[in-house]
């Protein structure tokens, strides 16, 4: 009997493994490679995939931590990546706490300023990939209560609103003069 094999297998919605959000995963040559709105894209062995379950279990900080660090580490082409081994899989957690309230902050502001092409303009982004991207934790659902305690300690200074489907809205530039005081 002829058997041919797909090189690829189709990809399969599951919840991602790191942040537990719907996510797409395929596997290919050993290698499994999952696109999550919120930690991006990565790439997994295949024992690195079967042991990661555990690793996390073991603390329910290195989740928020993973997701995070898999996000700072995407890059605009996604088509390679590099694959994440077992052993690669402590480093990702390594720092062992998440960015302070006020970094978290900061990291809001560079990245609206990065975004943002002029000061008027509104910069629209998924709140899961925004929260992985400042370093919130995850909070369910789809990172909103980040956001809202969030929102409370920035409440005065007006960083950004909340929109449908889980987007968030910056209008950050007209509020600049108090960013520092944040
Ligand atoms: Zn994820």
């Amino acid at each position: 009997m002829d058997i041919t094999r797909p090189k690829t297998m189709p990809t399969e919605n599951t919840p991602c493994i790191v942040c537990e959000i719907p996510a797409t995963r395929n596997v290919g040559d050993g290698v499994v490679r999952y696109d999550c709105g919120r930690c991006g894209a990565f790439a997994l062995s295949g024992s690195a995939e079967a042991v990661l379950p555990s690793m996390l279990a073991e603390a329910p900080l290195r989740r928020s931590l993973m997701s995070c660090t898999l996000r700072r580490m995407q890059r605009p082409d996604s088509s390679r990546l590099h694959t994440i081994t077992s052993y690669d899989l402590p480093s990702l957690w390594a720092q062992g706490s998440l960015p302070t309230p006020r970094q978290q902050t900061d990291a809001l502001i560079l990245w609206i300023g990065d975004h943002q092409s002029t000061p008027f303009d509104l910069v629209e982004i998924h709140r899961a990939e925004l929260a992985a991207t400042i370093g919130l934790p995850i909070s369910k659902p789809d990172d909103a209560p980040g956001f809202a305690w969030l929102n409370s300690q920035v409440e005065p200074e007006k960083l950004y609103e909340a929109c449908p489907e889980g987007k968030i809205r910056t209008r950050v530039q007209a509020h600049h003069g108090g960013m520092e005081e944040v």
